[in-house]
This record gives C-alpha cells, sequence and structure tokens, in this order.
C-alpha cells in the first residue's frame, strides 16, 4: 500500500545525510569534548562545526550564542526558568493562549508553586495576537515575554519581532518558542531584538533528543542544569556528540533547501487545500491564510471527530494530525483551535496535514483522492450532520 507522511509537525524523516554525518561519533569519534587527547579534541572541533551550522540558519552573530539541549521542551523550560531567576525583582510573565505545552504547562506549574503571575494572551478567529491586549500587559514587573513564532497547530506566524520591540519598552527579555519556525522560513535573529529562541533537531530532519536555545550574548542567563562546565557553563552534562552533529547537518540542509523547498512545499499545501475544500461540503481552513508558515493546512471538517478521520486515513495509507500530539488521545478538542473560538462541532473533525521537504505531488494526489470518500462515510454516520447544514444540500461534489 502506499504511504503518504503528513505528520511532519509532530516529527520528520532523518535526512539520510545527517544519519550519515552522525554515524563515525558512536564509533571511532567516542570522544569525550573536554578530554586533553586527540579523541577529544575531533569530538570538540566537531561541536564546534555544528554550532556555527546552527548559528548560520538563526543568522546569530556569535557560534557561543547557541546552547544545545535534549530538544523543545529543556530549551523553553530553560529560558523561562533563567529570565525568572535572572530578574528576582520581577514577577510576571507574558505568554499567549495557543503556546506548546512545553510552555503553558511549565508556566501554570509556576504559576502554582512559585506564585508567579502568568498573562495568558488570546488570539482572535484567525489565531492573531490581541496585541491591544498584551500592551495592556506589559508593565515594569514583566521578567519574560514569550510568544511562539509559528503555530505547531495552524501553521500561524506571530510578528515576533514587533513582539519583542514591545518587551524591550519595559525591560523584559523576550523569548520565542520557534521550533516550528526554523528551518521552514528564513531568520536572521543579530537584527532583532529577540533575547533567546527555542529549536528542535527532530524537526527539521535531524534527530529526536537534540536541540539548542540561543541565548543572545549579553542576555541576563542562569544555569539550571548544575554540573560540568559544558556549554560555556549554561547547561551541565557531556555533550550528545552524534546528536550535536546531526543537527549541525540539518541546519545546513535546511539552509540549503530553504528558499526552492518553501516555494515548492507551499504549492503541495495550497493543491490539497483546494482540492479538499472542492471536493468536500463544510469544512474549512483554520489560522491566518496569508501569515502562516508554507507547510501546514489545518482543514476543519464540521460534524465529525478528528480521531475517526484519522483512523480511516490511517487504514487508506495516510498519516495525518488531529492538532498537536500532545493532545491526541483525549476526546477535548485542542486548545489552540479553542483559544480561536472554532465552534466544538468544527474543532472535533480538524485535520492537520504538515508537509516537509520529503512529500510529492503524488501524495497530494492520493490524499484529494480518498479524503472525499472517508469524509462522506464519517457523516453518514453523524448524527450531528443529518440535516445539519443547509448549505451541504446544495453542493456538488467534483469526484462523485
Ligand atoms: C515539537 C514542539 C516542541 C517540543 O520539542 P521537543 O524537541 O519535541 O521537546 C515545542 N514547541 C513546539 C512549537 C513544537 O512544535
Amino acid at each position: 500500500m502506499r504511504t503518504v507522511y503528513l505528520d511532519n509537525n509532530a516529527t520528520t524523516a532523518v535526512d539520510p545525510a545527517v544519519l550519515e554525518a552522525m554515524l563515525p561519533y558512536f564509533t571511532e569519534q567516542f570522544g569525550n569534548a573536554s578530554s586533553m587527547h586527540a579523541f577529544g579534541s575531533a569530538v570538540g572541533a566537531a561541536i564546534k562545526a555544528a554550532r556555527q551550522q546552527v548559528q548560520k540558519l538563526l543568522g546569530a552573530e556569535f557560534d557561543h550564542e547557541i546552547v544545545f539541549t535534549s530538544g523543545g521542551t529543556e530549551s523553553d523550560n530553560m529560558a523561562i526558568l533563567s529570565a525568572l531567576e535572572a530578574s528576582p525583582e520581577r514577577d510576571e510573565v507574558i505568554t499567549s493562549a495557543v503556546e506548546h505545552p512545553a510552555i503553558l504547562s511549565t508556566l501554570a506549574h509556576l504559576e502554582k508553586t512559585r506564585g508567579i503571575k502568568v498573562h495568558v494572551i488570546p488570539v482572535d478567529k484567525k489565531g492573531m495576537l490581541d496585541i491591544a491586549a498584551y500592551r495592556a500587559a506589559l508593565s515594569e514587573r514583566v521578567a519574560l515575554v514569550t510568544f511562539m513564532w509559528a503555530n505547531n497547530e495552524t501553521g500561524t506566524l506571530f510578528p515576533v519581532v514587533e513582539l519583542a520591540e514591545l518587551a524591550k519598552e519595559v525591560g523584559a527579555l523576550f523569548h520565542t518558542d520557534a521550533v516550528q519556525a526554523v528551518g521552514k522560513i528564513a531568520i536572521d535573529l543579530k537584527s532583532t531584538p529577540i533575547d533567546m529562541l527555542s529549536l528542535s533537531g527532530h524537526k527539521l530532519h535531524g534527530p529526536k533528543g537534540i536541540g539548542a536555545l540561543y541565548v543572545k550574548r549579553g542576555v541576563r542567563f542562569r544555569s539550571q542544569q548544575k554540573g560540568g562546565q559544558q556549554e560555556r557553563g549554561r547547561r551541565a552534562g557531556t555533550e550528545n556528540t552524534p546528536g550535536i552533529v546531526g543537527l549541525g547537518k540539518a541546519a545546513e540542509l535546511a539552509m540549503l533547501h530553504m528558499d526552492d523547498e518553501a516555494t515548492r512545499v507551499a504549492a503541495l499545501r495550497d493543491r490539497l487545500e483546494k482540492g479538499i475544500l472542492q471536493r468536500v461540503p463544510s469544512c474549512f481552513v483554520t489560522g491566518n491564510p496569508h501569515e502562516r508558515l508554507p507547510n501546514t493546512a489545518n482543514i476543519a471538517f464540521e460534524y465529525i471527530e478528528g480521531e475517526a478521520i484519522l483512523l480511516m486515513l490511517n487504514r487508506a495509507g495516510i498519516a495525518a494530525s488531529s492538532g498537536s500530539a500532545c493532545t491526541s488521545g483525549s476526546l477535548e478538542p485542542s486548545h489552540v483551535l479553542r483559544a480561536m473560538d472554532i465552534p466544538y462541532t468544527a474543532a472535533h473533525g480538524a485535520t492537520r496535514f504538515s508537509f516537509s521537504r520529503f512529500n510529492t505531488d503524488a501524495d497530494v494526489d492520493h490524499v484529494i483522492e480518498v479524503v472525499p470518500a472517508i469524509i462522506d462515510k464519517l457523516r453518514a454516520m453523524s448524527p450531528f450532520w443529518a440535516g445539519a447544514n443547509e448549505k451541504a444540500k446544495d453542493f456538488k461534489p467534483v469526484y462523485a
């Protein structure tokens, strides 16, 4: 059976060139970078090269602004905890209602255990931030503002450079969870007031369990993990050399492919959306159609369950998602779509198709071919669908 992987916002396939770059660091190059011999220095040089590859992808000014971590979740936790520790006179944090759980759960925990005040800024129906509410929350009590660059469920982009400028007016640090943006859109950090940025290897065809936190030179930083002096004392623990080398290679490849692939992948995504919207009644694309990642389509099919759609897609060889992987498995619709005030009847049936540079035109053809029949079948069984939608009566599906 033909298989189509369209869940690249959950994780991506490791690029074969990434794996190849990593392999020697499991075998001959097993040294510890801190060691005073040839085994150590070879590994130290490889880590430095990877740091420079990540620096380049981010447009950072210095390679030492990159701190390697175990992934996006650790980077997010580190940024928040460091910012609060570095500004003990400030006890408030600003974030948005549509952040990843790595941000929202961490902040909820700090609110409960440390009495930190968290301002959760709402979004509109397209997932765009309420800037007036953000301005109103800003004050000199705010230690950190953290807004994601690109939303993992809808692909909607926040204007993070502008948002960072506003944070600077009150002397707050600004962090962005850019796990979904890095490798997909051009980033040039040296020309921005962004203080910290999180990224993750496995979202850009690198390995799992490796990521980085960018920390702008001069930014107040407090290490959270204590131990050795690795990463200039900012993240203790012997370096994950294969992972770091793999992330560096993935960053280099992302740079190399970005311009061409952003255009090609966006065309695939647009064709998928158009194909489905033309053939299926009562469905719509969520998020901001103009300010979004090139690779993400989130389509809400009204009056059916996302879980049922995913099961049937899976049977047809198609891997998609009903929102963030962390919330699937529960029957509550995603917090992102609820924050966008998408009605329950549509949020339940929201399905995310996320592309990567490994997807092809044939993948899109297959999805467009099977989705209409799947939706039809599920709606025929849905008590909510019967007579629910007037518009649908006059709809002439193209595939019929
Ligand atoms: C995947 C993801 C994370 C978590 O990254 P891990 O490396 O899996 O810990 C954080 N934020 C966003 C927006 C993500 O998509």
